[in-house]
């Protein structure tokens, strides 16, 4: 296994010194899938003042000591290294009662949550895979390590943590411990809701749609209001899929970007309370966009989600049932209101909701083709979108003897003509037309 010069030189340090040191969990994992690890975490025998001692010359981080671990600042970067460790029962499935140092390297093992995760390496040492990790990533199995009922008591974030890298990794999950993720789901109520916020960021932008319905059970225990989706016949002839299928298929149409992926997520979860049926027997979900919205935006907060996250996916959600008018005025309009980052993500969202519908005509997708191809030309035209980009400003206007209100008032008029196409964006004719407004 390749190792960074200053991982390798943190190994030498301590087994220069006599205590065993390997590097351990994630990044051995990886290797093994012959994947680049983006971060290298150690353990070692070394007690965390032994540790210092052994690194006395560095700039040491000690914020995590308590916990047996000690950063390095080597070569650079940090390399974070942990005393081998057992903890104790998790009380409130957050937190361990305690840790206690141990001499070697299994008990250390022991304590991590999947056997693919339960694995060290040591030039000096070789492997240490008491669970068998190697053989389960041979077999593309994630299996918990012990008894998975009891795994999942001490901390049922594991059980999300088990979706991101079966989902990751498109692993197959070990029955045994599939059915304890199914049957012990309810505990993840305890969890503090920033590390399930924080774990379903890591699982939303990778997740095939496929996985999202595999692990539909775990999903709608954090999200209840997905629940009502799973299996819901939309009883519309524009939908062949029920409606959390769609869901899933909207999410996976949908690039890797946070915001977009939650609004796909979502999107739809107000069709449940706005359902209505028509005289042909058919569904309607008038208001939809909106009722998801207001939804959308009291989950957010609920998980404590970031401000600039929670709005962006609110409005693409909001607005994710008003397809845009292939014109170029009206896509200006809309730019200048929405920017282009927001319109783009909508196209983004809308094409995928159209194509999930399972019943998307060529004339309908044709759509996106086309306002792309408009936002592409207006985005060479350098066209005036707001009254940042007109040609004329405040101070000109008060040089023109306009004073107070007046000067919006104006500005705006301004900017309605040039984007009705009525006048250029230019001082000369925007001169000339306030001189025509006011004679
Ligand atoms: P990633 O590549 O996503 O960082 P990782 O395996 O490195 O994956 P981390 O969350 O960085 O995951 O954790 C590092 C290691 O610590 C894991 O490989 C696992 O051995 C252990 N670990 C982390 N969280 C838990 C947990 N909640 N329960 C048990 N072991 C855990
Ligand atoms: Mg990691």
């Amino acid at each position: 296994m390749y190792l960074p010069d200053p991982v390798l030189a943190c190994i030498d340090a301590l087994e220069a010194a006599g205590y065993p040191a390997y590097v351990v969990g994630g990044c051995v994992r990886d290797a093994c899938l012959g994947l680049t690890p983006h971060d290298y975490d150690m353990c070692t025998a070394a007690l965390p003042e032994q540790t210092e001692s052994v690194f006395a010359g560095l700039p040491l981080v000690l914020s995590g000591k308590k916990h047996g671990t000690v950063g390095v600042v080597s070569g650079g970067q940090v390399v974070e290294i942990t005393t081998f460790r057992t903890e104790g029962s998790y009380r409130d499935n957050r937190h361990p009662e305690w840790v206690e140092f141990v001499p070697d390297i299994e008990q250390d093992l022991a304590r991590r949550d999947f056997t693919v995760n339960a694995m060290a390496w040591s030039p000096y040492r070789g492997f240490a895979d008491p669970f068998g990790g190697r053989e389960d990533l041979e077999h593309n199995l994630l299996r918990a390590v012990g008894d998975p009922v009891r795994r999942f008591r001490e901390d049922s974030l594991r059980i999300l943590r088990g979706i991101r890298f079966a989902a990751r990794f498109g692993m197959t999950v070990d029955t045994e411990t599939e059915q304890a993720m199914f049957s012990q789901r309810h505990l993840m109520d305890n969890l503090a809701r920033e590390r399930v916020f924080s774990e379903l960021c890591s699982i939303l932008p990778r997740i095939t749609s496929a996985d999202l319905l595999r692990f539909a059970p775990v999903l709608t225990q954090v999200i209840p209001e997905l629940a009502p989706l799973v299996g819901r016949d939309q009883k519309n002839r524009h939908h062949i899929h029920d409606l959390y299928a769609h869901t899933a298929l909207v999410v996976e149409h949908c690039p890797p970007e946070l915001s977009l992926r939650w609004a796909a997520l979502l999107h739809d979860i107000g069709k449940i309370p706005c359902q209505t049926m028509g005289p042909d027997g058919q569904a309607h979900y008038y208001g939809h966009a909106a009722k998801s919205a207001e939804m959308a935006d009291d989950i957010l907060h609920r998980l404590k989600a970031p401000t600039a996250l929670r709005q962006q996916a609110v409005i693409l959600i909001e607005k994710h049932m008003t397809l845009p008018l292939p014109e170029k005025k009206y896509l200006r309009r809309h730019l200048g209101k929405l920017g282009w980052e927001t319109m783009d993500a909508l196209l983004t969202l809308q094409e995928a909701d159209t194509l999930a519908t399972g019943t998307a005509h060529a004339a309908e997708l044709a759509l996106f083709a086309q306002v792309r191809s408009l936002l592409a030309e207006i985005r060479r035209e350098n066209a005036c979108l707001t009254l940042r980009d007109l040609a004329l400003n405040g101070h000109d206007l008060t040089a023109l003897g306009y004073r107070g209100r007046e000067i919006g008032t104006a500005l705006n008029h301004l900017l309605n003509l040039v984007l009705e196409e009525q006048c250029e964006n230019t001082r000369e004719a925007l001169t000339a037309a306030l001189k025509e407004k006011s004679p």
